[in-house]
C-alpha cells in the first residue's frame, strides 16, 4: 500500500470503530505461523498471538482444514439440537479438566460470556444464604456487567456503575483470604495467573489453600483459566500446577486458536446448577466453532505442545534475562505466558520500539511486558525475538534511563 493508502486505513479506523484499545497500531492483512504482515507487507514476528489466542500460530493447516470442512458440513443449527463436533467437545474438556462424568459444560462465544455463565453458577449456588462473592484485587474477568463486576480496576467498572452486588475484591494473599472466608460466601473466583495486570503469578500454595477453605466453607471455587488455559502455562490448565480439582473452570482464547468459543466446565454437583431454562447463548456450541476447537485441542495434544509450551517457556525466559538489559527486573510468568518487569514505566514505548523493529508483544501494564507466543515457536522464533526484542529495549533504555536519571 502507498502512504495514502495507508493514512486512509486510520482514517477509516478513526471515522468507524469504537476504538476499545485506542488507536489501532498496523493494518494487519495476512499470517503464518509465528508471522503476521502488515499492508505494506512488512512482516512482524507475533509473540503475542493475539493475546494468547492464536495457539497453533496463524493459518495452521489444522485450523484450516477444520473451518472449510465444517462450514462446508453444518456451521449451525440450535440450542434444540445436538451435533457431533459439541458432544465430542464437552467430552474432551471434561476429560482434559479432569472433571470426571459428573462434568457438564456449557457453550458460549468468548471469554466474558463464560464467566456470566460462571457469575450465574456462583448465584444459583448462593441463594439467599450466600451473598458473597469473592475476586481478587488486579483480577480480569471480562467486561461485560457480570464479568466486570468480577473485575478489579474501578476505571474500567465505575462509568457502568451499579454493578451487581455482592462482589468483593481481596488483595491476592493466603493471609487476606483466611481472612475473608465465611458460610456467607458463595464463590471465590481467581486466574491462576493474572495475565491482564502483567502476567501475575498467585503465591505459592494459593489455590491449595483456596481449595481447602471453599470446600470447609461450602463456597464454589471457579478459576478463570481464560488466558492460561489451552497448555499456555506448560500443563492443560493452570490450576494443574497445585493438583487441585476446582469446582468451575471457564475457557476462551486458546481452545478456539482464533474461532471464537467460551466455555464452562463445571465439576460434580456444581455441574447440576444450571438447568433447563437456566442460561443460553444462540450460537453458543454451535458445530463450526466445537469443530474448530476439537482440531485445535486434538493438534495441541497429538504434537505435543503442551510440552513445547513449559520447555520453550524457559527458553525464552533465559533468552529474555541473557539479554543483560538494565531495564529489565525480573521475568514473571510460567511456560508461554511471560510478564516482563521494566524498571520504569515504559512499556508501551517498548512495544513500539519493538513493532517498528517488526516485532509484536503487548504492554500489559505501563511497567509490564507480555509475551504470548503461539505454543508453535522453536528455536527459529525465539532466535528471532531474542535479536528484536534486544534491540528494542536498547532503545528505550537509552532515552528512559537517562530520563529517570535525571
Ligand atoms: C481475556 C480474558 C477474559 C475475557 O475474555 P473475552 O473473550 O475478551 O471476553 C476473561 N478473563 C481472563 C483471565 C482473560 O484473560
Amino acid at each position: 500500500m502507498n502512504s495514502q493508502a495507508t493514512d486512509s486505513w486510520r482514517q477509516s479506523a478513526d471515522r468507524d470503530l469504537i476504538l476499545n484499545a485506542g488507536p489501532r497500531f498496523e493494518l494487519l492483512v495476512r499470517g503464518e505461523g509465528s508471522h503476521l504482515w502488515d499492508g505494506e507487507g512488512r512482516r512482524y514476528l507475533d509473540f503475542l498471538a493475539g493475546i494468547a489466542v492464536t495457539a497453533l500460530g496463524h493459518s495452521h493447516p489444522v485450523f484450516v482444514e477444520a473451518v472449510s470442512r465444517q462450514a462446508g458440513t453444518l456451521a449451525h443449527v440450535s440450542n434444540y439440537f445436538a451435533t457431533p463436533p459439541q458432544l465430542e467437545l464437552a467430552a474432551r474438556l471434561k476429560r482434559l479438566a479432569g472433571a470426571g462424568e459428573d462434568g457438564r459444560v456449557f457453550f458460549g462465544n468468548s471469554g466474558t460470556e463464560a464467566n456470566e455463565a460462571a457469575f450465574k453458577l456462583a448465584r444459583l449456588h448462593g441463594g439467599a444464604e450466600r451473598p458473597r462473592i469473592l475476586s481478587l484485587e488486579n483480577a480480569f474477568h471480562g467486561r461485560t456487567i457480570g464479568a466486570l463486576a468480577l473485575t478489579a480496576k474501578a476505571s474500567m467498572r465505575e462509568p457502568f456503575e451499579p454493578m451487581p452486588g455482592g462482589v468483593e475484591h481481596i488483595p491476592a494473599t493466603i493471609e487476606a483470604l483466611e481472612a475473608a472466608m465465611d458460610d456467607r460466601v458463595a464463590a471465590l473466583f481467581v486466574e491462576p495467573i493474572q495475565g491482564e495486570a502483567g502476567v501475575l503469578e498467585l503465591p505459592e500454595g494459593y489455590l491449595k489453600v483456596a481449595r481447602e477453605l471453599t470446600t470447609k466453607h461450602g463456597a464454589l471455587l471457579i478459576v478463570d483459566e481464560i488466558q492460561t488455559g489451552a497448555g499456555r502455562t506448560g500443563d492443560w490448565f493452570g490450576y494443574q500446577h497445585e493438583g487441585i480439582l476446582p469446582d468451575a473452570i471457564t475457557l476462551a482464547k486458546g481452545i478456539g486458536g482464533g474461532f471464537p468459543i467460551g466455555a464452562l466446565v463445571a465439576f460434580g454437583p456444581a455441574a447440576a446448577l444450571l438447568q433447563p431454562g437456566s442460561h443460553g447463548s444462540t450460537f453458543g456450541g454451535n458445530p463450526l466453532a466445537t469443530a474448530v476447537s476439537n482440531a485445535v485441542l486434538e493438534e495441541i495434544e497429538q504434537a505435543g505442545l503442551v510440552r513445547n509450551a513449559r520447555e520453550r517457556g524457559v527458553q525464552v525466559r533465559e533468552a529474555i534475562e541473557g539479554i543483560g538489559s538494565p531495564l529489565v527486573t525480573g521475568v514473571r510468568g510460567r511456560g508461554l505466558l511471560i510478564g516482563v518487569a521494566l524498571a520504569a514505566p515504559v512499556a508501551s514505548l517498548v512495544v513500539s520500539a519493538a513493532q517498528r523493529l517488526g516485532l509484536i508483544v503487548n504492554a500489559a501494564n505501563a511497567s509490564s511486558v507480555r509475551i504470548a507466543p503461539a505454543l508453535t515457536i522453536g528455536d527459529a522464533e525465539i532466535a528471532e525475538f531474542t535479536d528484536l526484542f534486544a534491540a528494542a529495549l536498547a532503545e528505550v533504555a537509552a532515552t528512559a534511563l537517562t530520563e529517570t536519571n535525571a
